[in-house]
């Protein structure tokens, strides 16, 4: 993409709404638009970024043995009424009446939808385990949405499904989703740490938070230093072997983690003080096993080996796509702008032509930016170099090719890393072969 024709709009001012450090660049580096309180429009920027995050988040759900499908925004109330959610759900919800009078939604969640599709297929034993999940956006009338994309009304979410003939199948499905969360956000770059979280009336300890590690982040979390160094992407776990399973869910629940409501201190003593990490952390996800509680309301039976009915267990696993945009930016970021790991920045590389007009520096440009076909921005403005350099530190690219007169006279690129400010100088091939190195 060419700056001159691009649509990348910058801001210098800092917005005054914006209380947060992710709300403030994601406005100021032109990643979103706030078209109604709560509600965003994506623009090019913001939109190749959750774009690169849906997708790994998509990998790792296929990896994982579940299946995409694509539910609607809209839902019928009836369903909501057979679970008996529809009166509970209170005022999060936006409830529409279409012209016949029907009473219709926009649904914040769907484990009415999808139990309802899954029940017109599923027969047997021979039907489950299946788990089924979409990416679609929600609508959750929220009293104070807030820090933009984080606490949105409309937010794009991860939802999975999974259904299980019994307890011990739910317990492979909660686990293999949960390996596949720690494999999600490890390869977005970030330190993710899931917290045993409040399971209500249906108790056990199968429901987890998924928390990012952000010095900025809302809550405060204690966890073993284990979360830091493991790199769980590159595990070779196997998570449809359930002896794989287990070792991981020993492996990752043996680590301490905590909020603190949930501190454990007489715990906390147990962890080796060098290796007791205080953060603070930002709520991406949440698994929760649920039971039979919507299979049993919605009518939900198969027939079991012997020819039984059985009514199957539930799960569902949740995580906040675009609030991760938000998360990724609190986690990475400094006083000029946004730090991208490499695997979701919306461009690999900005090209900053320091002459636009200077026949050897555009050469050298356009070189350059012919070889990175859709992972370069090319910044070919008449712009004041000043301009370009605050410009490349506020959108993040994680590599900047610096070329002016001097160097393309000599065929010489300077290449900045944005995360460590280290500078190079090198031929246009070893740049690219930098650049390449980093590329997913
Ligand atoms: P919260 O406690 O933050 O309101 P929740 O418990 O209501 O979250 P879930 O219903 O578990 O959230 O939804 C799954 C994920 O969707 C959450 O972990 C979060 O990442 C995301 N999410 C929930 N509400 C919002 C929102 N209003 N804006 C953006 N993302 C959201
Ligand atoms: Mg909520």
């Amino acid at each position: 993409m060419r700056l001159s024709r691009a649509f990348l709009p910058t801001l210098k001012e800092t917005p005054a709404e914006a209380q947060i450090v992710s709300h403030r660049l994601m406005l100021r580096a032109g990643l979103i638009r706030q078209t109604s309180a709560g509600i965003y429009a994506w623009l090019p920027l913001g939109l190749r970024a959750l774009r690169k995050v849906s997708e790994i988040v998509r990998q790792e759900q296929d990896r994982a043995g579940a299946q995409e499908i694509l539910m609607p925004t809209i839902q019928p109330a009836e369903l909501w009424k057979e679970s008996g959610r529809y009166d509970d759900y209170g005022k999060e919800m936006l409830r529409i009446t279409d012209r016949h009078d029907r009473e219709m939604l926009y649904g914040p969640t769907n484990e009415e939808m999808v139990t309802d599709i899954f029940k017109s297929y599923a027969k047997s034993y021979r039907d489950l385990p299946r788990n089924l999940y979409h990416i679609q956006w929600k609508f959750r009338d929220e009293i104070r949405p807030r820090f933009g994309v984080m606490r949105g009304r409309e937010f794009l979410m991860k939802d999975a499904y999974s259904f299980d003939m019994d307890y011990e199948g739910a317990v492979r499905s909660y686990r293999a989703m949960m390996l596949a969360y720690m494999r999600t956000f490890q390869r977005m770059g970030l330190r993710a740490v899931p917290m045993r979280a409040d399971t209500g009336p249906i108790g056990g300890n199968l429901s987890h938070e998924f928390i990012i590690l952000a010095p900025t982040g809302e809550s405060t979390v204690f966890y073993d230093a284990g979360f830091e160094s493991m790199d769980w992407s590159q595990m070779e776990f196997d998570s449809s072997d359930p002896a794989d399973l287990n070792k991981f869910y020993d492996l990752v629940t043996g680590l301490y983690a905590a909020t603190d409501e949930m501190h454990d201190t007489a715990a906390w003593e147990k962890v080796p003080e060098n290796s007791r990490r205080e953060g603070r952390g930002i709520e991406v996800g949440h698994i929760f096993y649920f039971g039979t509680k919507y299979s049993k309301a919605m009518g939900l039976t198969v027939a079991g080996p012997d020819g039984t009915p059985v009514v199957p267990e539930m799960g569902s696993y949740g995580i906040g796509v675009s609030r991760l945009l938000g998360a990724i930016i609190e986690a990475g970021h400094d006083e000029n702008g946004i730090i991208w790991p490499d695997a979701v920045a919306p461009f690999a590389c900005g090209i900053l032509n320091l002459k636009p007009g200077d026949a050897a520096a555009d050469a050298l440009c356009e070189q350059l930016y012919a070889a990175l076909p859709g992972e370069a921005v090319y910044d070919d403005r008449p712009e004041r170099a000043g301009a370009k350099f605050a410009d490349a530190d506020l959108i993040g690219y994680p590599w900047q090719a610096i070329i002016g007169p001097r160097g393309a006279a000599k065929g010489v690129v300077e290449l900045k890393r944005r995360a460590t400010g280290e500078r190079l100088e090198l031929p246009l091939d070893e740049a690219l072969a930098k650049i390449r190195e980093t590329l997913a």
